[in-house]
C-alpha cells in the first residue's frame, strides 16, 4: 500500500493556477530540490513547524511549553530542528499563529467534501480542480483516488508536475482522469538540472515526449512551463535549449512563470539555510525588458509564450 500524502493546504477561489476559478490542492513531498522553490514547505514529505517571525508578539510561552527546550531566541532560526520532535505543542500554545504545523492528513472523504462546497463556482467560470505541489505524483495511488472521485463529480482536473514519476504508472493510474498537465521544463542541460535540482533530468524529459505524443491522440490537454529564475534558468543558453527541445517535440507554445523573489521569507520560515539570500539578481523581479528577451528567444522559434 502506498504512502498516503501530507496536504499543506486545500486553497479554493484561486484565479492564477489553470482556467477559471479553482481550487487548489497542494501535496507535500517532492522528488527535486530546486534551490528557487516558490514553497519551499512542500519539500519535504514529513511534517514540519513554521515559524514566522513577522507573527510573532514575543510572549515566550512556546519556550516555556517546549518538552525539548528546542526554542531560543539566540537561534537566527528560533527552532532547533535537532531537537525538535514535532509534538506541536509550541503551536497550540502560541496566541499570535507565528508557530504552526505544516503538513496534514486528511482523509479523502474530506479532501473531496472541501472541494465539493466550491464546484458551484467551477461550473459558471469553466474552473476546476488543480493539484499541485509539492509533487502529487509522488503519490500515484492516492491521486489516482483523487482523481477519479473528481471525475465522477464532473469536475475540470489539472495537474502541474515536475515530470519526475514512472510513467507506466502514470499513464495507467492518473492520466485517464486529467483533463490538463502543466508540465515543468526548468533547466535542459542534464549537469546544470542536477546542480540546482538536485536530480539529473533525462526522466523529465523523456516523460514529457511521450505525454505529447499521447496528448496528439487523446483528450487532455499538456503545457509545458519554465519558472524564470535569474542566472539559473533564464540564461539565453538555457532557454534557448529548451526552445529548441520543443521544437522537436512539435510545440508551438509553452508558459514562462514569473519570478517572486518573496521565497526567501518562506525558507526562513522551516529554517532552511539558503545561499541565494545576498544575490542581488535573486532578490529583485526581473525587468520587462528582459522578459520580452526571453520571449523573443521562443518567438524566434516560432513559439509563442503566455
Ligand atoms: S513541536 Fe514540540 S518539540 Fe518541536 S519546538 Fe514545538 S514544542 Fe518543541
Ligand atoms: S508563543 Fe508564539 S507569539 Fe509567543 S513567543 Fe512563541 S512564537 Fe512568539
Amino acid at each position: 500500500m502506498q504512502k498516503k500524502p501530507l496536504i499543506l493546504d486545500i486553497k479554493g477561489n484561486s484565479l492564477d493556477d489553470g482556467p477559471g476559478i479553482r481550487t487548489v490542492v497542494f501535496f507535500k513531498g517532492c522528488p527535486l530540490s530546486c534551490v528557487w522553490c516558490h514553497n519551499p514547505e512542500s519539500k519535504k514529505a514529513g511534517a514540519e513547524i513554521s515559524f514566522d517571525k513577522n507573527e510573532c508578539v514575543g510572549c515566550g510561552t512556546c519556550i516555556e511549553v517546549c518538552p525539548e527546550n528546542a526554542l531560543d531566541r539566540k537561534n537566527p532560526f528560533f527552532i532547533d530542528r535537532t531537537r525538535c520532535t514535532l509534538c506541536n505543542a509550541c503551536a497550540e500554545a502560541c496566541p499570535s499563529g507565528a508557530l504552526s504545523m505544516v503538513g496534514k492528513k486528511i482523509p479523502m472523504g474530506d479532501i473531496v467534501a472541501t472541494i465539493l462546497k466550491d464546484k458551484p463556482f467551477y461550473k459558471n467560470s469553466n474552473g476546476g480542480v488543480t493539484l499541485s505541489g509539492g509533487e502529487p505524483t509522488l503519490y500515484m495511488d492516492f491521486l489516482s483516488e483523487l482523481l477519479q472521485a473528481l471525475k465522477d463529480e464532473g469536475i475540470h482536473t489539472l495537474v502541474e508536475t515536475c515530470g519526475m514519476f514512472d510513467f507506466e504508472s502514470f499513464e495507467k493510474k492518473a492520466l485517464p482522469y486529467i483533463d490538463t498537465i502543466y508540465y515543468d521544463i526548468k533547466i535542459f542541460d542534464p549537469d546544470i538540472h542536477q546542480q540546482f535540482c538536485g536530480v539529473k533530468n533525462d526522466r523529465i524529459l523523456k516523460n514529457f515526449s511521450k505525454l505529447n505524443t499521447l496528448s496528439a491522440e487523446n483528450s487532455f490537454e499538456l503545457l509545458a512551463r519554465t519558472p524564470l529564475i535569474p542566472n539559473i534558468t533564464a540564461t539565453e543558453k538555457n532557454l534557448t535549449e529548451i526552445a529548441n527541445f520543443l521544437n522537436t517535440q512539435g510545440i508551438g507554445q509553452t508558459r514562462l512563470l514569473a519570478y517572486n523573489p518573496l521565497w526567501h521569507e518562506k525558507n526562513d520560515k522551516i529554517g532552511t539555510h539558503n545561499s541565494f539570500k545576498n544575490d542581488q539578481a535573486m532578490t529583485s523581479w526581473i525587468p520587462n525588458e528582459k522578459l520580452e528577451i526571453y520571449r523573443s528567444i521562443y518567438a524566434k522559434k516560432g513559439i509563442l509564450t503566455e
